[in-house]
């Protein structure tokens, strides 16, 4: 079988390997298709050789069907279509004895801190797997991964029918939270800085923003008839917008921070916190119901998978496809097909 190893220096090498017998409570799956997620071009990028380091296969946003199962594992039958919920959790520290396994406090992530999807066959533990309706598309099961985060951030905010909503940032995640957002019943605007995704996000059926051409924040309270957005989701990752977020914010609004902001400390209006008394949530990856949530979402076509998909590679083309991926202003998610 074929698996990609990320070989460090933006490639990765293609190389036969034996597929893995299952051992007790695991299971081996043929995986069918796995996207490129932010994580992984940060890896390709060699951000994360410290943690990652190299000779690893990588990949977490992945469909699947079962070949093979190990000694004690129950519930899965070869053949079964599945996807991977990649955590692993020590299930001793004081956040999982909490039940918050999704941030155990010594939580591994499969593909990043552990072998992944970008390969054939993935032999990995029974627990991490979802099982799917027998006709499901495999294509698009493989957004299954990032409709659950999305999925989580919206559960984090418990948006109400009725209540505005801000997602600044119209990349995948920020499209998968506004269509998410927007099943919960919010009025959802998406702001952005690129032409292409903002035409993308009108498609989808989004009122936008050009953060380029506009005050976001100002335009929210115009918008929203001087009340500002109940819900805000940051998902840009960089300062202009945990400026907007705190700005369009309406009074006790709530404000998720889905972007991933590592390195440098961004500077936040604090004040405004205490002056309409705002509200911060922190959200990381997804549980079990986020998953089981997105299934549903993207069987119901609440996520429009055919748009968010804008391409399929080879797993042998797979450092062709990260490169194309880098910086493409008209990509979304490119999934590898890896069998
Ligand atoms: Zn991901
Ligand atoms: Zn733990």
């Amino acid at each position: 079988m074929k698996a990609a190893y990320y070989s460090g220096n933006q490639s990765f090498t293609v190389r036969d390997d034996q597929p893995k017998e299952p051992a007790a409570g695991e299971v081996r799956i043929k995986i069918a298709y796995c996207g490129i997620c932010g994580t992984d071009m940060h890896v390709f990028h060699g951000v994360m050789d410290a943690r990652v380091t190299t000779n690893r296969v990588i990949g977490h946003e992945c469909s699947a069907v079962v070949d093979a199962i190990g000694a004690g594992v129950e519930g899965f039958a070869v053949g079964d279509q599945v996807v991977v919920r990649p955590l692993s959790h020590c299930g001793e520290c004081a956040a999982c004895k909490k039940g918050y396994i999704h941030v155990c406090q010594n939580l591994k992530f499969l593909g990043l801190d552990t072998e992944g999807a970008m390969q054939e066959m993935w032999t990995l533990p029974a627990h991490t797997l979802h099982k799917l309706p027998a006709d499901m598309r495999l294509d698009y099961a493989a957004l299954i991964e990032p409709t659950a985060v999305a999925c989580h951030d919206v559960a984090r905010a418990n948006i109400q029918p009725g209540e505005d909503v801000l997602v600044i940032g119209g990349g995948p995640i920020g499209l998968l939270v506004a269509m998410v957002a927007k099943q919960a019943g919010g009025n959802v605007v998406v702001s952005e800085v690129s032409d292409y995704r903002l035409k993308v996000a009108e498609k989808l059926g989004f009122k936008t923003l050009n953060a380029l051409k506009v005050n976001v924040g100002e335009e929210i309270w115009k918008m929203t008839g001087d009340k500002g957005a109940e819900v805000v989701f940051e998902v840009s990752a960089t300062q202009p917008g945990v400026d907007t977020m705190t700005e369009a914010a309406a009074v006790r609004g709530r404000i998720v921070m889905v972007g991933i902001i590592g390195g440098r400390k961004p500077e936040v209006d604090l004040f405004k916190f205490f002056w309409r008394e705002l509200q911060l949530l922190g959200a990381r990856v997804y549980e079990a119901a986020d998953y089981e949530k997105a299934i549903e979402m993207i069987v119901s076509g609440a996520i429009d998978c055919e748009t968010l998909i804008t391409d399929i590679q080879e797993l042998e083309d797979i450092t062709k496809a990260f490169q194309a991926l880098d910086g493409n202003a008209t990509a979304m998610k490119s999934l590898i097909k890896c069998s």
